[in-house]
């Protein structure tokens, strides 16, 4: 395998090495299990927090991990009505939505108005989330620095219960590798 040269003067030396540094899976890699995972990860959430995770609520949970990119109310909306009879209300969405958030299965992308998938939603967290703006992927990562300088600076200004989402915009690696050969 030739070696990968990066843009900004860190040699890496193969695909292997670069992968194991990417917060984003392998282009090629089975999604099925993503979506596996989060649907069983889902149910044992919901089971301890007492909650029912419904049909409809498991729907809207599969559609949004349809894949590394978030998607938007709308578009949820127009792909369970595409495989039903049955007219689903926007309403019922949302509702579905505000469950998964506040159990913390899926997170809401401001800037893309647009939701994506927890991958560990057993602990309530912030995140910081990275944005692809080539293929539009979002990879989640936690770096405690960040939230721990925003929750200082945020009390030196008076601030307590602050709520740090943080997303970035940059290109990811995959992109980078077809961009730079
Ligand atoms: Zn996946
Ligand atoms: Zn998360
Ligand atoms: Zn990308």
């Amino acid at each position: 395998m030739p070696p990968v040269y990066d843009p900004l003067g860190f040699r890496i030396n193969s695909v292997e090495d670069m992968s194991s540094t990417s917060a984003l899976p392998e282009p090629n890699h089975d999604h099925r299990q993503c979506v596996d995972d989060a649907i069983a990860m889902a149910t044992k959430i919901c089971r301890q927090n007492k909650t029912r995770f419904t049909k409809l609520r498991r729907r809207v949970l599969e559609l949004i991990w349809v894949s590394h990119e978030p998607v938007g109310a709308y578009k949820i909306l127009d792909m369970m009505n595409r495989e039903g009879e049955t007219n689903v209300a926007p309403m019922t969405v949302y509702r579905a939505l505000d469950f998964l958030m506040e159990n913390h299965l899926v997170h809401r992308i401001t800037s893309r108005n647009a939701y994506i998938g927890c991958n560990h939603p057993e602990v309530a967290h912030n995140g910081q989330f990275l944005i692809c703006q080539v293929c539009g992927r979002v990879a989640e990562i936690e770096e405690e620095a960040i939230s721990r300088s925003l929750a200082e600076g945020a009390a030196r200004a008076g601030f307590d219960n602050v709520n740090s989402v943080v997303e970035i915009e940059g290109r990811c690696q995959d992109c980078r590798q077809v961009a730079y050969g």
